[in-house]
């Protein structure tokens, strides 16, 4: 991937719950280009595995089932959106299953292979904020802007109980809580692409800090850092 292609990334990684989600949506939003949520395609797979029946410890099991697997890209209000085997899967990416089964599936190195992939290509629709983990650190190591959000963990466990009582009507922080560290535990122990600080990232502690905060922090870089060079 040539420099040219990554001169509009904004790479934005971190652990789960750390205002990630939300700061990335915002900031595409604010600064009117592509918004791409890496984990959606990971839970995506999940997803499937989960409706198949497939073990997610199972790497074989897991590698012909994504072979099988038909994937469609599109672009919706300046948001990467897919289509699996033709379904919208978005309604069940953020399912209890999914979610306790995700960092399974993104050890196998096949399989982030496949979405590293799939990732890069997007660059080509135009300049994008891309979300994840591993963003700055292998996907587009080159990307112009690199970000990494943090948060206590009792904060991130209190953000995301809050988010499940909303939407699921119930969420515990202690439960939350060990679910988060395990899975950050798996996602930044594995071999390949683990969760890491990229180099040259501005690491961002959200920590009693707002969305909007955030949001203008990385906006009006980007937006300065425009202003004065080629990136358009
Ligand atoms: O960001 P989100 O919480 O949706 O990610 C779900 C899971 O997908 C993470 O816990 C991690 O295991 C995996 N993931 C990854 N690399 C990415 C994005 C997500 O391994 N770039």
């Amino acid at each position: 991937m040539s420099n040219n292609t990554e001169s509009f990334v904004v790479a934005i990684d971190g652990p789960s719950a750390s205002g990630k989600s939300t700061v990335s949506r915002e900031a595409a939003r604010k600064l009117q280009v592509m918004y791409v949520d890496s984990g959606a395609m990971y839970r995506g797979m999940t997803w499937k595995a989960v409706r198949e029946g497939v073990d997610v410890t199972d790497a074989d099991a897991v590698i012909e089932l994504m072979a099988s697997t038909e994937w469609e890209f599109f672009i919706e209000d300046l948001v990467l959106k897919f289509t699996i085997d033709g379904e919208d899967p978005t309604d069940h990416l953020r399912s209890e299953p999914v979610r306790e089964r995700v960092a399974n599936i993104a050890v196998i190195p096949e399989v982030r292979v496949f979405m590293v992939d799939r990732l890069r290509e997007t660059a080509e629709f135009g300049p994008l904020v891309m979300e994840g983990r591993d963003i700055g650190s292998v996907v587009f190591p080159d990307a112009r802007f690199k970000y990494y959000l943090d948060a206590d963990p009792e904060e991130r466990a209190r953000r995301r109980a809050l988010e499940l009582q909303e939407t699921e009507g119930s969420g515990d922080v202690e439960q939350v809580l060990s679910s988060l560290a395990r899975r950050d535990k798996i996602d930044s122990t594995r071999k390949t692409a683990p969760l890491q600080i990229p180099l040259g990232a501005k690491v961002i502690n959200t920590t009693g800090m707002t969305i909007d905060e955030v949001v203008d922090l990385i906006v009006s870089e980007v937006n300065a850092e425009r202003a004065t060079s080629s990136v358009s």
